[in-house]
């Protein structure tokens, strides 16, 4: 986790390492990684807005519709836009 915070990307962290911390929650006890009670209301209410995603014909990457740019009749990433955002 302090590699993960000093934004070293998961993918050049060692499997091994990795490892160590499934292991951590893998191996523990349920009681230290789970709290189990009565059911009880969470105040939970659906998202007033969903956005979608698709994917900038660019570059490939998903985008938030609400950020696609249009350039040429084509709908595209802010970046492969060129637009400054
Ligand atoms: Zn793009």
């Amino acid at each position: 986790m302090v590699k993960r915070a000093a934004g070293v990307p998961a993918s050049e962290i060692p499997e091994a390492e990795q490892l160590e911390l499934v292991g951590l929650v893998w191996d523990a006890a349920e009681e230290e990684v789970l709290t189990i009670g009565p059911v009880e209301p969470t105040g939970w209410r659906p998202a007033d807005e969903v956005v979608r995603f698709t994917v900038c014909p660019g570059c490939g990457e998903l985008v938030a519709e609400p950020y696609l740019r249009v350039v040429k009749g084509q709908q595209l990433c802010v970046g492969c836009s060129a637009y400054e955002s």
